[in-house]
């Protein structure tokens, strides 16, 4: 990312120092199978990057100062966009029917709403004891903001996540570098998960690490 193209609105000069203060990105790489959390304010834009390629990232987010309770609902969502592809300047909306996130760049186009997290059980079922999953991460990540159980996590957005008419294949969507931007249209706590699900070939069939770009 070049560092030289920072536009005259990322200088912030209201800060009463005397002193243009500089936004600059941050990135913030999640490791493979691992969760990750960030506060983002109202205007603020940032991104999810999958440096590898055929990596499915859940993403959830919550409204700051609700307890968590206003939340990013993919039923709304879906309701809104009458589908499960936001396209371009199209908005992702909470379970209190007001839009919370605007997706202002996307690469990849492919994403899933319909499908949950995977969760502790749906490993033990396959016979994989103590193996990390999105809910788990989410669980992880959002407990210092009051989340007590990975039932508590909700539905997620799976960014580059491929489910042709609903089905659960081995298809990847995501190239390396393949990237979503939003903008956030309230203060948001947001979590991303790196999703660990490395049986039958999914994820490319190598979990790998992805970025979360803020201060955009
Ligand atoms: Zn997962």
């Amino acid at each position: 990312m070049s560092h030289s193209g920072i536009s005259p609105a990322a200088y912030d000069v209201s800060s009463g120092h005397g002193e243009a203060q500089v936004s600059m990105p941050k990135t913030h790489i999640v490791p493979a199978a691992h969760g990750f959390a960030f506060e983002v304010k109202k205007g603020e834009l940032f991104r999810i990057v999958d440096l590898y390629g055929e990596q499915v990232v859940d993403f959830a987010a919550w409204v700051q100062g609700t307890n968590l309770t206003e939340k990013l609902s993919m039923d709304y969502t879906r309701y809104h966009l009458r589908g499960v592809t936001p396209a371009i300047g199209e908005c992702l909306w909470t379970n209190k029917d007001e839009p919370i996130l605007q997706l202002v760049d996307d690469t990849c186009h492919v994403h899933d709403m319909t499908f949950m997290s995977c969760f502790p059980e749906m490993y033990a079922k396959k016979g994989v004891e103590n193996h990390k999953s999105c809910a788990g991460n989410m669980a992880e990540v959002m407990k210092p903001y009051g989340m007590n159980s990975y039932l508590d996590a909700s539905s997620p957005f799976n960014i580059f996540q491929n489910t042709p008419n609903y089905s659960l294949k081995r298809l990847g969507s995501s190239k390396p570098g393949d990237q979503v931007t939003f903008k956030a249209l309230k203060d948001c706590i947001c979590a991303a998960s790196c999703c660990p699900y490395d049986l039958d070939g999914f994820n490319g069939g190598l979990v790998t690490d992805i970025a979360v770009v803020t201060g955009l």
